[in-house]
């Protein structure tokens, strides 16, 4: 086992996994950029270098920093978290370089998974199913005819996007040429890529993902769904595991159709495999992060396996102790990301000191957050402040533990998405559990 690992990210994801180091008795080093002096994860972690200024580029994207951080305070492995330098093929190049271990998948499976288009690629040679659209579209004009066999509404999608940025809805078939163009100027600027492919829209659909881990030794054991179709912009706001819409056997074929799709790619540590779920119980791969995603808390807690913990282990060579007939999903998990986002106003990014602070507990309750009482949150990074989670043996009792939870957390200071989430939770549509991507919509 490592002796000691460098976390290449901030806030709660890289509390996470000091923890979780702390407990396996790893040694930590947090990074933390100039505007960062004083947040959690630094004074959690044994010791701490400054990689550079607030912005991203400076600090949680300077490579060469972050490297030689890991080298002066002789590290053995990177936890890149989510996010930052967790797909950053060069990166993960640059560690096996510097015989530093990158805590993921190989540069190569990641090259090739975070090309959207060549996973659906991958996946679909693989017997994965995947949703009508095609390869890489060279121009406008092809971008037309593509669009004119496949039929609209459809998507423009960014190869190289991610975080929900890099998608364009088009309705009319007109708009299809100059749709493409702005999309693929947009990817470009945005992710130094302009590759763009198309695939239809898929109307009514709920986004259910499966969380897979592998070892180095070919092991692969899936441990079940995440239903993620609360979203705003593409982006995730609620989770929970199970889906209501998966039934034993449906979750046996997604199961199945998880590992067969990490089995094609010869996939190494913690990833997930993103699908859509139509009514009729027809699934198709949208693309697999190949890092450990910000919702994992709730398979976590169904599933009793520590993700992150299993991502070192894995890492430093070690196989996984218990095999897919030994998974077993008990209990119902929901997650409420909580923001800094004016859900009122646009969802205005906000920023401030933490004037007061109180966090649930109890039985079943988690709160995974870099917040602490006086916190000034600063403007440079990601709006998440935490995420609070809720554990019971049935999916009512999940509902309401973690509606009594959010009356509980008190957050001061900032804006934040806490009203909005208890709106969700008594959605009619989000307690039949037909809810589908677009339920923000018009809301
Ligand atoms: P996940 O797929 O793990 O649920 P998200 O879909 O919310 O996470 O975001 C995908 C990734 O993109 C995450 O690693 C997150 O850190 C990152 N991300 C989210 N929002 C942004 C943003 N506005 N800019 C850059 N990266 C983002
Ligand atoms: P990202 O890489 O930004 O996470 P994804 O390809 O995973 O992008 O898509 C993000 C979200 O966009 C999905 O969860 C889903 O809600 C929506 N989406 C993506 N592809 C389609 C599609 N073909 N039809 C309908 N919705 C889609
Ligand atoms: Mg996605």
């Amino acid at each position: 086992m490592f002796a000691k690992i460098l976390i290449a990210n901030r806030g709660e994801i890289a509390v996470r996994v000091i923890r979780a180091c702390r407990e396996m008795g790893i040694a930590t080093v947090a990074v933390y950029s100039e505007a960062d002096r004083d947040a959690l994860h630094v004074s959690l972690a044994d010791e701490s270098v400054c990689v550079g200024g607030p912005h991203v580029q400076d600090s949680y994207l300077n490579m060469v920093a972050i490297l030689s951080a890991a080298i002066a305070t002789r590290a053995e492995a990177i936890h890149p978290g989510y996010g930052l330098l967790s797909e950053n093929a060069r990166f993960a190049k640059m560690c096996e370089a510097c015989h530093i271990t990158f805590i993921g998948p190989t540069a190569q499976m990641i090259t090739l998974l975070g090309d959207k288009e060549r996973a659906r690629a991958t996946m679909e040679k693989a017997g994965v199913p995947v949703i009508l659209g095609t390869g890489i579209v060279p121009s406008a004009r092809t971008a037309y005819e593509e669009a004119k066999r496949i039929g609209v509404p459809l998507l423009i999608k960014a190869a190289a996007g991610g975080g929900g940025r890099g998608i364009r809805r088009v309705n009319k078939l007109k708009d299809v040429p100059a749709a493409f163009v702005s999309a693929s100027g947009e990817a470009r600027a945005a992710f130094g890529d302009g590759s763009c492919y198309i695939e239809k829209l898929l109307c009514a659909v709920k986004h259910v993902e499966m969380q897979v881990l592998c070892d180095s030794a070919g092991n692969v054991v899936c441990l079940g769904e995440r239903e993620c179709s609360i979203q705003r912009k593409n982006q995730k706001l609620l989770e929970e595991s199970p889906s209501v819409a998966v039934t034993p056997q449906l979750r046996k074929k997604m199961m199945r159709a998880a590992v067969k799709g990490a089995r094609a790619v010869n996939y190494l540590n913690a990833g997930t495999m993103e699908f859509l779920l139509d009514k009729e119980g027809n699934f198709y791969f949208i693309e697999m992060n190949t890092r450990l995603q910000v919702e994992h808390p709730v398979t976590e807690f169904v599933s009793g396996v520590d993700i992150v913990k299993w991502q070192i282990r894995v890492a430093a060579g070690q196989k996984l102790t218990f095999t897919q007939e030994d998974v077993c999903l008990r209990g119902h998990a929901i997650e409420a990301r909580i923001n800094a986002e004016d859900a009122k106003n646009g969802f205005l990014p906000s920023v401030g000191k933490i004037r007061l602070l109180h966090v649930p507990g109890g039985n079943g309750v988690r709160f995974d957050t870099a917040l602490f009482q006086d916190y000034t949150v600063p403007p440079y990074y990601d709006s998440l402040l935490g995420k609070l989670i809720a554990y019971a043996p049935t999916r009512d009792e999940a509902v309401r533990k973690l509606q009594a939870a959010l009356s509980e957390l008190v957050i001061d200071g900032v804006a934040h998405t806490l009203e909005l989430q208890m709106d969700i939770l008594e959605d009619k549509r989000f307690l039949q559990g037909s809810y589908t991507t677009d339920f923000m919509e018009g809301r």
